[in-house]
């Protein structure tokens, strides 16, 4: 494995994907009417801050690309999730978004880039911003561009089952394995904290 900024020091992180993993995945999600939480993503988040992990979420968010809604409107959306999460307790630690893609109508914006998952470009910022240990860390997401990217940046890759994680769980490209399927963010947190028992 090549070593990637900041491995070997630093804090462990659980590296989020935003849509049919911490919120349901409607499509683009494009009016904050639309954000609609699993119920146990408040408590599982929770857990994540209190084992001493970073929370990071890391999203690829195409549609601005697309000129569906704007970066304004995605930092709005993350603002609504921190009071929701504030008010039982939990805490998201940074939130990064792609807001590429190379088919994109937004000139800005419709180019090939490093930060699109399963590229390693969110990973990469957010280890330098907070001093993050990638190979300590965990990717948790609904399709293999998470499980890609946990590959790309050295660290574990867990597939939850809600969103397009059950489809793509019957179609796992054979150099694709994650680290574990498990059927939701709460018991991708059990996953993780049971994991931690192991380290010595
Ligand atoms: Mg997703
Ligand atoms: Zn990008």
């Amino acid at each position: 494995m090549t070593p990637r900024p900041g491995s070997g020091q630093g804090r462990p992180a659980v590296f989020l994907d935003r849509d049919g993993t911490m919120i349901e995945d409607v499509g683009y999600l494009d009016a904050l009417d639309r954000v609609a939480y699993y119920p146990w993503t408040v408590d599982a988040i929770r857990l994540l801050n209190r084992a001493g992990f970073a929370v990071v979420v890391v999203t690829n968010q195409a549609g601005i690309a697309r000129g569906f809604f704007s970066e304004a409107f995605v930092q709005e959306t993350h603002r609504l999730i921190d009071a929701r999460l504030a008010a039982g307790g939990a805490r998201v630690d940074a939130y990064y978004y792609c807001p590429h893609h190379p088919r994109g109508k937004v000139s800005e914006f419709a180019r090939a880039c490093d930060c699109r998952k399963p590229g390693p470009g969110m990973i990469d910022r957010a280890v330098r911003d907070h001093d993050l240990d990638p190979a300590r860390s965990f990717v948790v997401g609904d399709t293999w561009l998470d499980v890609g990217l946990a590959r790309a940046v050295g660290a574990r890759g867990i597939l939850v089952r809600t969103g397009a994680g059950a489809a793509w769980e019957a179609r796992t490209p054979p150099d694709l394995a994650a680290d574990a399927v498990v059927d939701n963010l709460a018991a991708a947190t059990s996953w993780i904290l049971e994991s931690l028992k192991d380290e010595v």
